[in-house]
C-alpha cells in the first residue's frame, strides 16, 4: 500500500493507522446492495412453476450494488469499537 493511501489515517478515530505504534490496520471495503424485488419475485415465480433445481441453474442478479467504498481503520478502533468484524474475518478464515 502506498503512502498516500495510508496517510488518510483511520476512518474512525482519525489519527494515524500507527497512531499509538501499532504496525497493523485493516482496509476495509464496504459494498452496499439493494434488493431488486422484481427480479427476486420473477425467481420465485420460476421456483414455483420449474422447481428449485431449474432456477438454481440461472445465474439471477437479485441485488444491485448502489456503492463502494474503501477505508483504513487503526488496530486500535479494530479491536475496540469493532472487534466484531474480527469475529467474523476469523470465522471465515476458519472455513
Ligand atoms: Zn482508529
Amino acid at each position: 500500500m502506498k503512502r498516500q493511501e495510508i496517510s488518510k489515517g483511520c476512518a474512525l478515530c482519525n489519527k494515524g493507522v500507527m497512531h499509538k505504534n501499532q504496525i497493523g490496520f485493516y482496509r476495509i471495503t464496504l459494498d452496499h446492495f439493494i434488493v431488486d424485488l422484481k427480479a427476486i419475485q420473477r425467481v420465485h415465480g420460476l421456483e414455483q412453476y420449474f422447481g428449485v433445481a431449474y432456477v438454481m441453474g440461472t445465474d439471477n442478479n437479485l441485488a444491485n450494488k448502489m456503492s463502494t467504498v474503501n477505508f483504513l481503520i487503526c488496530d486500535d478502533c479494530m479491536f475496540g469499537e469493532l472487534i466484531q468484524l474480527l469475529v467474523i474475518k476469523d470465522k471465515i478464515l476458519e472455513e
